[in-house]
């Protein structure tokens, strides 16, 4: 046991010393509080044996620091005081102090003090190993020993921010295992087990750069987060973990998309963080995942997030309003309503770059919106794009009159729209 023993008489510290030592433990000596606590602050210990009555800090007061200094970390304190007082007694336990001897002091109880606290020691040491024990197992997936899910969104949260920090670009990829049910239902949930571990074992091998988290997200789902890994470095990722898994060849006869077990996977490329959250662009690589799963699965969706651009369209016609969010997906953060009650609301909340406005003719609904926002403190300055069926001069003069950025007209062609509203957001 290393002992700290702090004594300002230099004949007792001697004495003390030799007492210790000759019980086999090795001795740091502190004359003076100051230097107790700054041997404390850079060496470990393991007992402190502390006199009361020294010059400068007096032992409760060095004994408070150091117990502040050590937060929930304990280490046995033992004052060593000619005060045989009750209140002497009391203060020094109330201090922070876990014995109490008087001076004079035999080198008997020295060492029975000693192996008494070496006990309680041991028990900590015990006690702290299996504490960190425990949150290694809570943090981890039994199966497959990788970061569970609640682990993941701590471990992420801290690539996050440190992408933030360094204007990091972030890549997050879902990967899902494609029929498992069938799998499960074909082989048994034992085999299914097996067949999740040896998937594991093709993305660890896959996705290996230091900051890269790899989790099991849910049942046969994973998620990684890939800070600093480009569009090209994600499609890379996706397809050497599809072709590792498909020379992997596990059998899955009953799957409706290959011969063998295979992944679906949702990518999402962030190119900074900022006033974003994880979760968004969790949600958003779902989306792609979904993609991927409605396209025949055995396939990979990455696509750039890119929250910052933000969009709202206002239109009656739903299908409309369905083509303009297939059209737009990927390319900015998309809202929509129709014309009712709570829209300039919507609007307000949603704060959008750039709105899209359904109008009718000099008497519509859109009409009325776009005067509304013209006089609204927040929004008048937001560039406004009319959609109409009219392409008409008088449609045009219109779009002047009210100081709109321009019209599109009905049917709307994607590309054209995509082109449009890139115009609009940088
Ligand atoms: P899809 O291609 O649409 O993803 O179909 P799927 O069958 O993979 O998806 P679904 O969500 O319908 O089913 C997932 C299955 O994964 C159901 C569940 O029993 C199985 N599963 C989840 N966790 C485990 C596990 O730890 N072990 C085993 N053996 N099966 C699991
Ligand atoms: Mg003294
Ligand atoms: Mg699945
Ligand atoms: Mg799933």
């Amino acid at each position: 046991m290393k002992v700290l023993l702090v004594e300002d008489s230099p004949t007792l510290r001697h004495t003390m010393s030799k007492f210790i030592e000759d019980a086999g433990h090795e001795v740091l000596c502190a004359e003076d509080g100051e230097t107790a606590m700054q041997i404390v602050e850079n060496a470990p210990v393991d007992i402190i044996f502390m006199d009361v009555q020294m010059p400068g800090l007096d032992g409760f007061e060095t004994t408070r620091l150091i117990r502040e200094g050590m937060g929930d970390f304990w280490i046995p304190i033992i004052f060593v005081t000619g005060e045989s007082g009750d209140d002497s007694y009391t203060e020094g336990i109330d201090a922070g102090g876990d014995d109490y001897l008087i001076k004079p002091v035999s080198g008997t109880i020295v060492r029975a003090k000693i192996r008494a606290m070496e006990r309680i020691v041991d028990m900590r040491n015990q006690l702290t190993r299996l504490n960190r024990e425990l949150r290694e197992v809570s943090q981890r997936d039994s199966l497959t020993n990788l970061y569970n899910r609640r682990t993941f969104e701590d471990k992420g949260l801290e690539q996050w921010r440190l992408a933030t920090r360094n204007r990091d670009p972030m890549t997050l990829l879902l990967i899902d295992i494609d029929h498992f049910k069938l799998y499960n239902d074909t082989y048994g949930h034992p085999a299914g087990d097996e067949c999740i571990v040896k998937v594991v074992e093709v993305l660890k091998a896959c996705m290996s750069r230091p900051g890269d988290i790899l989790a099991r997200f849910g049942g046969e789902e994973f998620v990684a987060l890939l800070p600093n890994t480009p569009e090209r470095g994600a499609e890379h990722i996706a397809d050497e973990i599809r072709r590792t898994l498909h020379e992997l060849n596990i059998r899955h006869r009953t799957s409706l998309s290959s011969d063998r077990v295979s992944v679906s996977i949702g990518g999402s490329i962030i190119n900074y963080t900022t006033g974003t959250h994880l979760n968004e662009q969790i949600k958003y690589a779902d989306q792609a995942l979904y993609q991927s799963k409605k396209r025949g699965r055995n396939c990979a969706t990455i696509r750039p997030f890119r929250p910052h651009r933000k969009v709202f369209v206002v239109d009656n016609d739903e299908s409309n309003l369905a083509n303009i969010s297939t059209a737009l997906d990927g390319h900015c953060f998309l809202s929509t309503c129709a014309y009712q009650n709570d829209c300039m609301r919507k609007i307000r909340e949603f704060n959008p770059d750039l709105l899209l406005l359904d109008i009718g003719g000099p008497d519509s609904p859109g009409l009325q919106y776009s005067r509304m926002l013209k006089k609204d403190l927040k929004l008048a300055g937001k560039p406004r794009l009319f959609i109409s069926d009219l392409d008409t001069d008088s449609m045009h003069h219109l779009v002047q009159e009210e100081g709109a950025a321009g019209l599109l007209h009905k049917p709307l062609d994607s590309h054209q729209l995509v082109a449009r509203v890139n115009e609009f957001l940088l």
